[in-house]
């Protein structure tokens, strides 16, 4: 019998929602949700090829499996044995060096339900913060920038702010191919708006620049030096708000005293840019009814990634667009759930609810509603990932709990993720594939449910909160990513704390939600008017979205700040002192390219599911390094030809192909590609691991290469 479950695309952030159509044993097909707010039936290539990811057994990890010593090969066992294991080995580490000597890193496609878990598990009941996530690598730089400046994560936006734009800015950002749902709604608005115009920032020209009205191809990094130079020109044509700056901000004395340095031409130096396309920009954005800026990884990716994310909102405070129809900031979320991630705490730099892990205030809150000791909560945040990564390799932390991510692919500078990995005492991989470049260092791997198959809720770009339900069982001994949590955390309790009630009694991911929603009270993010009720009777609803509310009018929140006052103590915004800094590691005669890094329209992450589906490599069937033909020609290189890539740290062989896409001086390599496809983890074996000093993201998107034929 064909069942429908309307459930959400477990892919980008756009958080499309889709419509399952099983057998009960199998998904037969999909369709996009007519009814879902982010997309309204549209669906994009991957999206629309998700069964096909669940449609085979190969590859899948089925069944619970531990390997004795490193030199063994791991066997099939129970999962009480799994469990057992993982928690007496945790628990024993714990004893003998103490809670920081083991982590956790886990991922922003975990649901909020397995994230929720999984950050109790670690800060509430084994006292570490060592728990990080590939959120790191996604969003932590915008983050930095919304708490910085407005007072609390989250963008101010919504979805329907893409139609009521009349300037829109995308920074560091191909729509077209990361976010193609979105990006099919600002073409639609666009074509029935002869005043739209699109002013696209990227070194690269990608399809969504090669639809721009205006592309700024700067220079790699120069970010900074673009916006505090529209700045200056905003200010000396006259095009800020002083009545919004004067009664809603603070700072604004102190940036103007940075940007009066960079004159349209100073900026538009740096930037490789004409200073007549950079005061157009300027002028488009200042005179505009609506500026909307949507950004993405090129700016979070970045080791000063929060700086420009902070010059970018300078711009938005300046002209006050901000907390109206058609204008803010709006970070596109990279990962289906990188925001519910978040809204739990589960990161190492955060608790849940958008508290603070350093405010004594915010532990006791979390303590209490947790009902342990406030001494249980460690006031030290913990190591975020690239630092996690350097403390295993230095041997601080001993055993690491990898759920749901691939970072023998995605961290930069492989060589050193692979060590760190080689000398853990104990690894746990937790994971739907096994085909993937970190399973190999598992001494157990749990087997997870993957979509179609599990159940609990996601959070996209504009804070909508959306119910992701199972279709079908998982096959083989699969489990949901909250339940193997869960099981081996109350395991773990018994061993170092027991007590009378387990913190780790829930029974189902309701349950999970439901504390969720309750430690959201009172907060910018509170969603006690929410529950799995209300979503199933009035479907996906964006937060805040306090009990009040529930039962009215509203249905949360679609746009922040509307009133003028931000999250701050005082209400006011910030601006903030962004002067430019280079990229952390230029060129020079030896790595004479700037590497550029990014995504294929049809491929998503490691590629453990798009890689299952023939049909999403006919846009682009194999890896390769892109180079512009002029530089191809000076050094007697030809297209299909293979050349080595490598930078101080690493490098590896690809066909070479030749597009203008690039300037002269630069590369560009695609982030999927890895062991399954190529003889080397990918492009991340030359990235480097600097990080931005405020959010710890790191600069996956540029590192100086040399290119030498192979
Ligand atoms: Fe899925 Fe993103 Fe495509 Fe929507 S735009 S179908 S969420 S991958």
């Amino acid at each position: 019998m064909k069942t429908i479950t309307r459930s959400t695309c477990c892919y980008c952030g756009v958080g499309c929602g889709v419509l399952i159509e099983s057998d009960g044993e199998k998904i037969t097909g999909i369709q996009g949700d007519p009814a879902h707010p982010a997309n309204y039936g549209r669906l994009c290539t991957k999206g629309m090829t998700l069964p096909l990811t669940v449609a085979s057994k190969t590859n899948r990890a089925l069944y619970p499996e531990i390997r004795i010593n490193r030199d063994s090969e791991r066997q099939r066992v129970d999962w009480d044995t799994a469990l057992d294991t993982v928690a007496l080995k945790f628990a024993d580490i714990i004893r003998q060096h103490g809670p920081d000597a083991v982590a956790f890193y886990i991922s922003g496609q975990l649901l909020t339900e397995d994230y929720y878990v999984f950050n109790k598990l670690a800060k509430g009941l084994i006292g570490t913060n060592n728990i990080d996530t590939n959120s790191r690598l996604c969003m932590s730089s915008a983050v930095s920038g919304y708490k910085l400046s407005l007072g609390a994560d989250g963008p101010p936006t919504c979805y329907e702010d893409l139609e009521l734009a009349d300037c829109v800015l995308f920074a560091g950002s191909n729509m077209a191919w990361a976010h193609p749902v979105l990006y099919r709604r600002l073409e639609a608005a666009k074509a029935t708006r002869a005043d739209v115009k699109w002013i696209v920032i990227d070194p690269r020209r990608t399809d969504t620049a090669a639809m721009a009205d205006l592309h700024l191809q700067i220079q790699p990094g120069t970010d900074v030096a673009l916006f505090n130079g529209m700045l200056h020109h905003l200010i000396w044509e006259d095009l800020i708000d002083p009545q919004f700056v004067a009664e809603h901000t603070d700072g604004f004395a102190e940036l103007k005293q940075l940007v009066r340095d960079y004159t349209p031409r100073m900026a538009a130096e740096i930037c490789g840019i004409t200073e007549a396309d950079l005061m157009t920009a300027a002028e488009w954005f200042g005179r505009s009814q609506g500026a909307l800026s949507l950004y993405c990884m090129g700016l979070n990716q970045s080791a000063h990634g929060t700086d420009k994310n902070l010059a970018l909102i300078n711009l938005h405070l300046a002209t006050r667009q901000i907390g109206k129809p058609g204008a803010g900031p709006f970070s596109l979320t990279g990962q289906p759930n990188a925001m519910g991630g978040r809204e739990v705490g589960g990161m190492a730099t955060m608790l849940a609810a958008h508290r603070d892990i350093t405010n004594a205030d915010h532990r006791a809150e979390i303590a209490r509603l947790w009902g342990i000791d406030t001494e249980r909560l460690s006031p030290t945040p913990g190591l975020p990932a690239v630092e996690m990564f350097n403390a295993i390799r230095a041997g601080k932390i001993k055993a690491l709990w990898i759920a749901c991510t691939n970072p023998v692919h995605s961290m930069p500078d492989l060589n050193l993720i692979r060590e760190a990995l080689d000398t853990a005492e104990f690894v746990v991989v937790q994971e739907a594939f096994l085909n993937t470049d970190t399973v190999p260092y598992a001494d157990v791997v749990l087997p997870a449910a993957t979509w179609g198959e599990k159940s609990g809720t996601v959070t996209n770009s504009e804070r909508r909160i959306s119910r992701v339900r199972p279709a079908i069982q998982g096959p083989g001994e699969v489990r949901g990513d909250w339940w193997i949590a869960n099981e081996v955390a109350r395991r773990l309790e018994a061993q170092i704390h027991p007590a009378r009630f387990s913190l780790f009694g829930f029974a189902n991911e309701e349950q999970v939600f439901n504390e969720h929603r309750r430690l959201t009270e009172g907060k910018d993010l509170d969603i006690t008017g929410l529950s799995y009720g209300v979503l199933e009777s009035h479907g996906p609803q964006q937060w805040p979205m306090p009990i009040v509310e529930a039962y009215g009018e509203t249905r949360g929140q679609a746009r922040r700040y509307e009133d003028g006052v931000f999250a701050t103590a005082d209400g006011k915004a910030r601006f903030n002192v962004t002067p430019y800094l280079p990229v952390a590691e230029p060129t020079n005669s030896r790595y004479p390219f700037h590497l550029l890094t990014g995504r294929l329209r049809d491929q998503w992450h490691g590629m453990s599911r798009t890689g299952r589906v023939p049909r999403l490599f006919a846009h682009t069937p194999e890896a390769a390094l892109t180079m512009n033909p002029l530089d191809a020609e000076r050094r007697g290189l030809k297209a299909g030809e293979l050349v080595k890539v490598s930078s101080k740290r690493g490098g590896l062989i690809l066909p070479l192909g030749l597009s203008d896409e690039v300037t002269t001086g630069s590369v560009f390599a695609a982030m999927h590609w890895n062991g399954q496809f190529l003889n080397s983890g990918g492009i991340n074996e030359s990235t480097i691991g600097a990080v931005d000093r405020k959010s710890f993201q790191p600069e996956l998107k540029h590192a100086a290469v040399r290119v030498e034929r192979a």
